[in-house]
């Protein structure tokens, strides 16, 4: 689990812009905007000040995938098989392509013709994504958060 920090910010961008930033998913505390500015403060060598503040919140990112994507007669793909940050726009990707490999491997043995190791292909072949989709969009969203302005 990822834990964000952040304010949205008056006066730009349609009247909105947001500033948010990772920290740690221990730290429980209710935002404030001296919090936030000292987090500002830290990361962009006091670059950007807080002066209008609409809404300050924290909220989670969550990861988790699946085990195995086949479980007898059942076979996990998209947000049930794996979740986690949006960032990047993956998730939908990502279970589309689940959905591709599987679906003609299902066909084939609807009609008697997909081997056992055909569908136990599907687990070999999509469960690796899902670490590296996961690894890659938590990388990106301690990367970026503080970009965002
Ligand atoms: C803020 C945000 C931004 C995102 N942006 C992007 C993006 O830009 N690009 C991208 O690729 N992905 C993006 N995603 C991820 C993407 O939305 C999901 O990965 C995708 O929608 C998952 O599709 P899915 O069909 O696997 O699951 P879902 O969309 O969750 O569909 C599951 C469906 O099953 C139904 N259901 C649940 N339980 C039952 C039940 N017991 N019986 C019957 N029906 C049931 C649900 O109601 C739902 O309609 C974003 C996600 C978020 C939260």
């Amino acid at each position: 689990m990822r834990r964000l920090a952040g304010t949205a910010l008056s006066g730009s961008f349609n009247g909105e812009r947001f500033l948010m930033g990772e920290i740690a998913s221990s730290d429980d505390r209710e935002p404030t905007r001296e919090w936030l500015q000292s987090l500002a403060d830290e990361r962009t060598g006091g670059h950007v000040r807080i002066t209008g503040s609409l809404w300050l919140t924290t909220f989670d990112i969550h990861h988790a995938i699946v085990p195995r994507y086949r479980l007898g007669r059942v076979f996990p793909a998209g947000d049930s098989a794996h979740i986690h940050s949006p960032a990047g726009g993956q998730g939908m990707n990502t279970g589309m392509q689940d959905a591709y490999n599987l679906a003609w491997k299902l066909a084939l043995a609807v009609r008697g013709r997909g081997t056992e190791e055909l569908l136990e292909s599907y687990h070999a072949e999509r469960h690796p994504v899902a670490p590296a989709t996961r690894d890659q969009r938590s990388a990106q969203v301690a990367r970026t958060t503080w970009a965002e302005l």
